[in-house]
């Protein structure tokens, strides 16, 4: 295989996330004994936005862009999700994760709905400036939408700190003073919170620290595979190489690597920065994703994208314990294989819920313009977490079943719950 370039990404045949999901509350309705309309209810996304817009390219030209925010539920809080820059992201993805962020919000018990936005664009091929005018142009279109009482984007896959930045900005200007509020994951300047950038990674490792317990797995010195190297991926990577775990192998869009000995994780991350890929990396082995998904290791993370470990790749995956980084990496199908088994899965909902809760932190703070320091902030999110996962596990035993089902119980009950006490308008 040439260098730079992933002959098979992924094995698996593009499954219609949304409809993972719905089939997924229709089936934990149906254990719960909730009636047909409220699983009617939840199975829909309750607001759902597509913008058509144009932008100003630097050649001059104009190009068309397609654009979604979608609200699944603001029933416990205000709805709350990331923004999803992507060529091939559609309109399912969306409802698919806004739905995905309101029983995440319920599992980790904070006073939030589900949303999700996404722009079908190619932001690695954009310059700064493209990216400005598309961000700014997205944000006044779904201001109809978006606000710190009703909607609150934050970065997700494709976008970051800088594009939380410019839609703060832009949704500022037209009120004319500066909103805090609307978004999460700013950089620390403009009101963004210390721990932030790492949440989603360090809850993710504090999952894997209580699950290897359950796995039995000693978790200082596991094997551990990472698939997908950015945000959540690399951060998650370097808290378990200080933790102690031996990171073997890493993956991103163009390919992995692999050493059995254990990777310099810090050193494949400043390599990762000035070569924009783990694949250049020297003191490891060439492999695929598909070869990742494989690899005998303790413990496998998915942190890409949904759908990765599908049907066609589950039997041949080996770690004993998955924690899911992504969200949906795994299809419904992979996950009874995977049950089968034997092998014990920390579900999206709960493993990934570390960003949501620090957003929340940083929604807090920056509403009452008051800032907490970095070792306040992580270890409000470690008890947030710790309680999450045992509340799920404490369900996973009464019930015996599985953490992903557990999870669901948990959140559409909370949900549930909320819905039957504010009642049905008018
Ligand atoms: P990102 O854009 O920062 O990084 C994505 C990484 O995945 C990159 O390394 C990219 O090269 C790699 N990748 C993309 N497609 C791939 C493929 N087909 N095979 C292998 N690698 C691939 O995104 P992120 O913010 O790290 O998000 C990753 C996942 O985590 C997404 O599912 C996202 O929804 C989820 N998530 C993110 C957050 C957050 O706070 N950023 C919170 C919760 C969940």
């Amino acid at each position: 295989m040439s260098q730079g370039e992933e002959t098979a990404i992924s094995e698996c045949e593009v499954s219609n996330p949304f409809v993972e999901v719905q089939n997924r509350i229709a089936v934990i309705c149906r254990r719960l004994n909730i009636s047909e309309g409220i699983k009617d209810r939840l199975k829909v996304c309750q607001r759902e936005l597509i913008i058509n817009f144009p932008v100003r390219m630097d050649d001059s030209s104009l190009k068309m862009f397609t654009g979604y925010r979608i609200q699944h539920s603001n029933i416990r809080g205000p709805a709350k999700g990331g923004i999803r820059y992507h060529p091939d992201v559609t309109l399912d993805d969306a409802r698919a994760l806004a739905a995905l962020m309101t029983l995440k919000a319920a599992v980790v018990n904070i006073p939030y709905g589900g949303a999700k936005g996404a722009v079908a664009c190619k932001p690695e091929t954009m310059s700064q400036n493209e990216l400005e005018r598309l961000t700014r142009r997205y944000a006044s279109e779904i201001s109809l939408l978006i606000g710190p009482e009703s909607d609150i984007p934050a970065p997700d896959v494709g976008t970051n700190a800088q594009v939380m930045a410019w839609i703060m900005d832009t949704y500022s200007m037209n009120k004319g003073y500066s909103v805090l509020g609307v978004v999460t994951g700013k950089p620390l300047e403009i009101g963004g919170s210390k721990g932030r950038f790492e949440a989603t990674g360090r809850g993710c490792m504090i999952c894997a620290r209580l699950a290897s317990k359950q796995a039995g797995i000693n978790f200082e010195g596991a094997t551990v595979a990472v698939q997908g190297f950015g945000k959540v991926g690399s951060v998650v990577a370097r808290l378990m190489a200080r933790e102690g775990c031996k990171v073997i192998a890493i993956s991103d869009v163009k390919g992995g690597i692999y050493n059995s000995n254990g990777l310099d994780v810090e050193s494949v991350y400043s390599n990762c920065k000035e070569t924009g890929s783990v694949v250049d990396y020297k003191d490891a082995e060439r492999i695929t994703n598909a070869e990742l998904l494989a690899i005998d290791c303790d413990i496998l993370v998915p942190a890409a994208l949904e759908g990765q470990i599908c049907k066609d790749n589950a039997a041949a995956v080996k770690a004993k314990l998955i924690i899911e980084g992504a969200n949906g990496p795994t299809t419904t199908e992979a996950d009874n294989i995977l049950s089968d088994k034997g092998i014990f899965i920390v579900p999206d909902i709960l493993a990934n819920a570390g960003g949501v809760v620090v957003s929340y932190f940083e929604w807090v703070q920056g509403l009452q313009a008051f800032f907490w320091n970095e070792n306040e902030v992580n270890q409000r999110l470690e008890e947030i977490m710790d309680n999450a996962f045992h509340e799920v596990l404490e369900i996973k035993e009464r019930e015996k079943t599985d953490m992903r089902t557990a999870a669901y119980m948990l959140a559409i009950d909370r949900v549930v719950s909320a819905m039957m006490i504010r009642g049905i308008y008018p």
